[in-house]
């Protein structure tokens, strides 16, 4: 049906692209493009034989717009799905508008030398976008994504107003090592080093790093310790879902993670502000990146689930109530199935179905999105199709 350019060749790329290539139907030919070509190369070698889906390779720096111009140009994709990380987001969407191909990722923008997670920068893209006739579909993850449409879906058949959503991540896979990040290293501290918050009541409430904890009663996983965080889809969801009061983030930490995280910080192993070293000048945190174990090495020591998901609280025909939905992935069986731990997976799925949406025309319009802000059932059934099935709890344990 149709041909995407992948940019990435990481974690999260390789279940995407795995997937693309199990959806051969939809993924007639992909291109995998990344800065280091190698790796594009021999996952190419991996999968090809065992699909349908053609795949070419190309090496590309995604921070150049000039060549990504050209890549667009020489490989005719329907679709980009940025995979690289959040410092390119913009890079990409400015070729994606020069050559008129839809855009599709899964992370908002962040400049590289302010820890700043917000969208303005790729809602203005909003009136180009709508004048050029493409689609950018922003935060096609899990968190975001897959949560943000969990949202969308409860509003459309469970709410007439949703008032309270806690979004509920716990990762209770054990690696063996005393430190490391199921995803992207530097992205993820940055991520969990910064600031809470909350939105409540029309405005943001601020917290210190991991200063708001609580213990939740996980399905199929049991009592884990859980932080709240600042997290982007909190900022979309606040406009697109009427009604709401109050909308929190909490992800789960082990406490082995948190002691290692608190040292490297006092430390300054885990700052952005570059220093001189030998001479040359380089950022701690991108240096203690380079000697933490990459993510996608995790896969086949990683056991036990994620439980990731929703808990909606609003009023259908004046009655309140609350409904919990959410998946539950397990490690080993994400490592079986496409060679990577469940983070991965629960990433990469929501990526290639979001770039199937805009491929097959199922969701359009000209513009810029969350993707909450489209039909969320074919999404749904998708889920469920392609390895990510999910189940509503009535009546479910609240966090408070
Ligand atoms: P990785 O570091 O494993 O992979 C990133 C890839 O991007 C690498 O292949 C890297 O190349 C490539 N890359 C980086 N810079 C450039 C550049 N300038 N030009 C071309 N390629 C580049 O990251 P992950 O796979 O863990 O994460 C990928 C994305 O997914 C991130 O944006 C992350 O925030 C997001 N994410 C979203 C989640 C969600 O639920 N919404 C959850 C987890 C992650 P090289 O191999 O040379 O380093």
């Amino acid at each position: 049906m149709g041909k995407a350019l992948i940019i990435g060749c990481g974690g999260v790329a390789s279940v995407a692209i795995h997937k693309c290539c199990q959806n051969s139907e939809v993924f007639e030919e992909i291109c995998i493009a990344s800065r280091t070509v190698s790796k594009c190369d021999a996952l190419k070698e991996k999968l090809q034989g065992t699909t349908k889906t053609k795949i070419t390779t190309a090496q590309v720096d995604a921070d150049n717009v000039e060549e990504l111009v050209a890549l667009i140009r020489k490989v005719q994709p329907d679709v980009v799905l940025n995979l690289a990380l959040p410092y390119q987001d913009l890079h990409i969407m400015d070729a994606c508008l020069e050559t008129g191909v839809h855009y599709v990722d899964t992370a908002n923008y962040e400049p590289e030398d302010t820890a700043k997670f917000e969208y303005k920068w790729q809602w203005a893209y909003k009136e180009r976008y709508e004048k050029a006739g493409i689609t950018a579909l922003l935060g096609s993850g899990f968190d975001p994504g897959v949560t943000s449409v969990f949202s969308a879906y409860a509003l459309k058949h469970y709410f007439d107003e949703i008032n309270y959503i806690d979004i509920l991540d716990c990762n209770a896979g054990d690696h063996g090592y005393p430190f490391a990040t199921n995803f992207n290293p530097e992205i993820n501290i940055r991520e969990v080093s910064a600031k809470g918050s909350y939105w409540e009541n029309a405005h943001w409430v601020e917290t210190e790093p991991m200063e708001i904890k609580r213990v939740y009663d996980f399905p199929e996983i049991g009592e884990k310790d859980m932080y709240l965080l600042h997290h982007e889809e909190i900022e979309s969801l606040a406009l697109n879902i009427p009604g709401i009061k109050r909308i929190r983030f909490f992800m789960t930490f082990g406490e082995s993670y948190l002691t290692h995280l608190r040292c490297l910080e006092n430390v300054g192993m885990t700052s952005i502000e570059p220093i001189m070293y030998e001479g040359k000048e380089i950022i701690p945190l991108q240096f203690l990146k380079a000697v933490l174990p990459d993510p996608s090495s995790l896969g086949p020591r990683t056991k036990g689930k994620t439980n990731i998901g929703c808990i909606f609280t609003g009023k259908k025909d004046g009655v309140e109530k609350t409904i919990y939905i959410y998946n539950t992935c397990d490690h080993q069986e994400c490592y079986k199935e496409v060679g990577s731990q469940a983070v991965a997976y629960t990433t990469g799925v929501p990526a290639m179905i979001g770039t199937m949406m805009l491929m097959t025309g199922t969701w359009q319009g000209p513009g810029v999105f969350n993707i909450e802000e489209f039909d969320p059932d074919p999404f749904m059934d998708a889920l469920n199709k392609w390895g990510l099935p999910w189940k509503i709890k009535e009546n479910p344990d609240l966090v408070d």
